[in-house]
């Protein structure tokens, strides 16, 4: 059983998004999977509403302002997207962080607003390649996991963590499946001294960075790998179910 998620990113309006649905169906060996896709925000309602979706395929938004409403034009509040059928909340993602700026600070205050109106946080940490090179990789992902973890004060909650090196997305260079199981655990190391070890061995760990039907079986084979988070590939119905089948 593993995570499988598809980032859609600024694809798919929303007729687009059902003719993916109905093109995509789960099948025995797909079906252990929880299997999870982020349609831009305005094609969230058709998608819920699409009655070719598989409603094992459940549905979240790629990002969410921390306020519930007010005056913030062109921004997203979690009940909003609650309201027409999300179940989780891309947060942190790092084109957001990169291009539109996104601090640490309020990551973690949308990982509180998610948090409070029922919406599963799956919190995006990952180091670019100037610090990967400069040895940085750990204390880049675990400062950016530490502030994010400041709003989960209570252990019961559910949230997922999608570890994505900058450099690997979009770009069709993966991380090594050593590279991402030496990540994921430690990543998972901190979770268990931040909230405990139950918490952190529950905590599903997914890795996103050009995941293609030809390296899923690999990257989801290395330790402390419990799903991904795929970009590119998701957008193709054939692709996101070949992926989802090597997850077995
Ligand atoms: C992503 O957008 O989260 C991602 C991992 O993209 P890609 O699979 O295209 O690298």
């Amino acid at each position: 059983m593993a995570v499988i998620a598809g980032n859609w990113k600024m694809h798919m309006a929303p007729e687009e998004a059902c003719t993916f649905f109905g093109a995509f169906e789960i099948d025995e060996m797909m079906a252990n999977n929880e299997i999870l896709i982020f349609p831009p925000a305005i094609s969230l309602l058709a998608a819920y509403k699409c009655e070719d979706r598989d409603p094992r395929v459940q549905l979240g938004i790629q990002n969410v302002h921390w306020e519930d409403r007010g005056a913030f034009t062109g921004e997203i509040s979690a009940v909003m997207a609650a309201s027409v059928g999300a179940s989780y909340a891309l947060v942190g993602h790092s084109e957001r962080r990169q291009l539109f700026g996104e601090t640490d600070e309020q990551v973690a205050l949308k990982v509180a607003a998610a948090l409070r109106h029922g919406l599963i946080p799956v919190i995006c940490v990952g180091e670019t390649l100037e610090e990967r090179e400069a040895g940085r990789v750990n204390e880049v992902i675990l400062s950016q996991l530490d502030l994010a973890l400041t709003s989960i004060p209570d252990p019961e909650a559910r949230f997922l963590i999608a570890y994505e090196p900058v450099w690997a997305i979009g770009t069709g260079k993966t991380a090594t499946p050593m590279d991402a199981a030496g990540a994921h655990g430690t990543l998972r190391n901190r979770l268990e001294q931040a909230i405990g070890a139950t918490t952190a061995a529950r905590t599903e760990i997914l890795y996103g960075g050009s995941v293609q039907p030809s390296n899923a079986t690999e990257i989801l084979a290395a330790q402390d790998v419990d799903g991904v988070l795929i970009g590119g590939a998701s957008l193709n119905p054939q692709s996101f179910g070949e992926i989802t089948r090597a997850a077995g």
